[in-house]
């Protein structure tokens, strides 16, 4: 009765259990193998002052070319490698990678700040630093200060003393943190107090629904108005259309990321985008001095 039903439910959930572990097995090793083949590539998104009109830096966001499927979005693979030691190969991958763009694009004058996704997992390993320290020794040409760390608030709050001894001794290589996706976090209050991030990235959820949703738009004010208080800066993601930029400015938010300013795009295409790139006088920016 009860008891046999028990473990035939047992089993069932025991062999599924098998098939995600196999097909997580399966996919750890195609990112393994796309890793030593070289089909991963990195796509940059501009991050823009709205009102100075320039360009402050760029996202690195990490892309599969895959050789049957075609261009594959983080969303496709990374969930599948999450937690394994292949995460942390495949991140100091992106950091090297990106490095190297720093001082490629430093080479031809475009000095953009590049900033990096990094697995809460990878920054928690405890020789974080002491490998960072190694990749930028390998990458001399890289100015100071031009790297910045992106990192969602998925740590465990009774972790956080190891965390911010990592981001301070990363500090010191000249290395700068933003908290991504702010605001979605279970902890984001908690997180902004304790770890020295100079950056909040406001969730694109927010961004995206301020202009019809007074919540959204209170959220965004509220965490400009966080920002302020604890002197971090604030960069909106998810601008997608004129009408977010135009009300960005309006709420005192310059810092922008966005399909309404630029897609993800191909490293080269980098220059040629930043040399174009103009603010729309449509967003009613107040007249300012081009400084750059
Ligand atoms: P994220 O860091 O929050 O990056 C923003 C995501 O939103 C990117 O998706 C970007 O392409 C997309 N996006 C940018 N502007 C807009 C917009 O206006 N509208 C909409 N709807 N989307 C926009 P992507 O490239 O698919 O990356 C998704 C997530 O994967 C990233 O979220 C980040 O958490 C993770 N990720 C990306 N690259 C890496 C990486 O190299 N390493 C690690 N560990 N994670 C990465
Ligand atoms: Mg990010
Ligand atoms: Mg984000
Ligand atoms: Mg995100």
């Amino acid at each position: 009765g009860a008891k046999l039903a028990g473990k035939n439910r047992y089993q069932l959930f025991d062999a599924e259990h098998d098939r995600t572990l196999r097909v997580k097995n399966e996919s750890i090793g195609r990112v393994h193998q796309a890793l030593a083949q070289q089909e991963f590539v990195l796509y940059y998104q501009p991050k823009v002052n709205l009102r100075t009109g320039k360009v402050v830096g760029a996202e690195a966001l990490i892309r599969w070319q895959h050789p049957e499927r075609g261009l594959l979005a983080p969303a496709a693979f990374l969930a599948d490698i999450e937690g394994h030691a292949l995460g942390i190969a495949l991140g100091e991958w992106v950091i090297s990678t990106a490095l190297q763009q720093i001082e490629t694009w430093s080479a031809q004058a475009l000095n953009l700040a590049v900033s990096v996704n990094i697995a809460a997992h990878h920054l928690q390993q405890a020789n974080f630093a002491k490998r960072l320290t190694s990749l930028m020794a390998a990458h001399p040409r890289v100015p100071h200060g031009q790297l910045e760390l992106e990192v969602l608030e998925t740590t465990a709050l009774e972790e956080l003393d190891a965390v911010v001894q990592v981001m301070l001794e990363c500090a010191q290589l000249g290395v700068s943190f933003a908290l991504d996706d702010f605001g979605t976090g279970y902890s984001s209050l908690a997180y902004l107090k304790r770890l020295p991030a100079h950056t909040l990235k406001i969730d694109q959820c927010f961004i995206r629904d301020m202009l019809d949703d007074p919540e959204d738009r209170a959220i965004v004010e509220g965490v400009l108005g966080l920002a302020k208080a604890f002197s971090r800066q604030a960069v909106a993601e998810g601008a997608e259309t004129q009408a977010h930029c135009k009300m960005l400015l309006q709420l005192g938010c310059d810092l922008a990321q966005g399909y309404g300013i630029a897609r993800p795009m191909p490293a080269e295409q980098m220059p040629q985008w930043c040399a174009n790139w103009r603010p729309d006088p449509a967003w009613g920016r107040t007249s300012v001095t081009r400084c750059d």
